[in-house]
């Protein structure tokens, strides 16, 4: 027998999930200078870390010998006070991606249904097979999230319901109105799962936490890899009921955030500052980059978030066109949109080379 044949199936079936190509990758690949390249591919912050973060992550590294805080005290303590909930309240995970998994760990059977729309964040839909149960995929209306055809796709079998807002990769929102009504109107078997990995580019995000309060069964993740600029030291969390809390923090492993992740994230949080610089200077760079396509003529989806996408035709010959020039996007075949790209909000000059490029390719 070979190792293949003794995989359990949902193993065997499970896709692969394609990130963003790497800057060191193309550079090997294509034989480029890396320096020339830039990477608009998967929404890291274009304006870097808060050096508040960086200085208490470099403190952190020197104390490398020591296991992290499995409990990650200090950060719960922070988040607490910020959110002002219980630290019990908070689960942290390595990367809001884990918090998904741990919800699949905790939730899910063979089986069972898991309603997401569609395009949305392929991790659902990986998590949902890894643990065989079954995706439930609901098309967006406009690109974006159609709250009552997302309910009517709930049955006795859904234990979960993915709603981002906002979207990756449409970069459409929900209101704060819709989001509360859609979780009072579920039974009581389905929990809800609000993915605000984006929600700090908005300029008034909403307040899901009367929801925990009234006994909706909800959980809210949010991640320090998109604004606060710390997608390298893979932190996120989620904050729910303490009973939720408690039952994904029982199935983690008890050391699965880092010590220096830790330090760098409790720090960013002080950053206030960092934050609504990045979120001024992404509103600034998301009106760049549909100007330019206004001026090349491209359709694009206006985007509250810190990427946009855009209708360029051919995709992946698109891509590769932009990819031999230097630029990294992320092409839409994967999410069943080969026609469009999904662009990351760039510095002020990496948005020039983008549209300068796309423009020298289309025109
Ligand atoms: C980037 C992203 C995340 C965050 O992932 P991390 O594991 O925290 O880096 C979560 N959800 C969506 C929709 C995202 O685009």
């Amino acid at each position: 027998m070979t190792f293949e044949e003794l995989a359990k199936p949902e193993v065997r079936s499970q896709p692969v999930y394609e990130p963003g190509k790497p800057i060191e990758d193309v550079a090997r690949e294509l034989g480029l200078d890396p320096a020339t390249i830039i990477k608009l591919a998967s929404n890291e912050n274009a304006f870097g870390t808060s050096p508040l973060a960086i200085a208490a992550a470099q403190e952190a590294l020197g104390r490398s010998e020591m296991y992290p805080d499995g409990g990650c005290y200090r950060l719960r303590e922070k988040l607490a006070k910020k959110w002002q909930l219980a630290p019990d309240q908070f689960v942290i995970g390595n990367g809001s991606n884990e918090i998904l998994e741990l919800l699949g760990h905790v939730f899910l059977r063979p089986g069972d249904e898991v309603v997401m729309g569609n395009p949305a964040f392929i991790v659902y839909k990986l998590v949902t097979l890894l643990f065989g149960a079954k995706p439930v995929e609901v098309p967006l209306i406009d690109h974006r999230h159609d709250l009552d055809r997302l309910a009517d796709a709930v049955t006795e079998k859904t234990r979960l319901v993915f709603v981002p807002s906002p979207n990756n990769p449409t970069g459409t929102a929900n209101t704060e109105d819709e989001l509360r009504a859609f979780a009072r109107r579920m039974p009581e078997h389905v929990i809800v799962v609000f993915d605000e990995a984006y929600a700090e580019y908005l300029e008034s995000p909403s307040d899901l936490r009367p929801l925990i309060s009234e006994g909706c069964k909800v959980i809210c993740l949010r991640t320090f890899s998109k604004i606060y600029g710390l997608a390298a030291l893979r932190v996120g969390y989620g904050y729910a009921s303490s009973e939720l809390a408690t039952l994904l923090n029982r199935v983690r492993q008890p050391f699965n955030i880092n010590a220096i992740a830790q330090a760098a994230a409790v720090a960013a949080l002080d950053d206030e500052a960092f934050v609504s610089k990045c979120r001024e200077r992404n509103l600034a760079g998301l009106q760049q980059l549909v100007v330019g396509f206004d001026a090349i003529g491209l359709t694009y989806v206006p985007s509250v978030a810190n990427f946009v996408l855009t209708k360029v035709g051919d995709g992946l010959q698109i891509f590769h066109e932009l990819q031999t020039r230097g630029v990294i996007v992320r092409p839409m075949g994967p999410y069943g949109m080969p026609e469009w790209l999904r662009i990351t909000v760039g510095s002020h000059q990496q948005n020039e080379m983008a549209l300068r490029e796309l423009t020298a390719i289309t025109q």
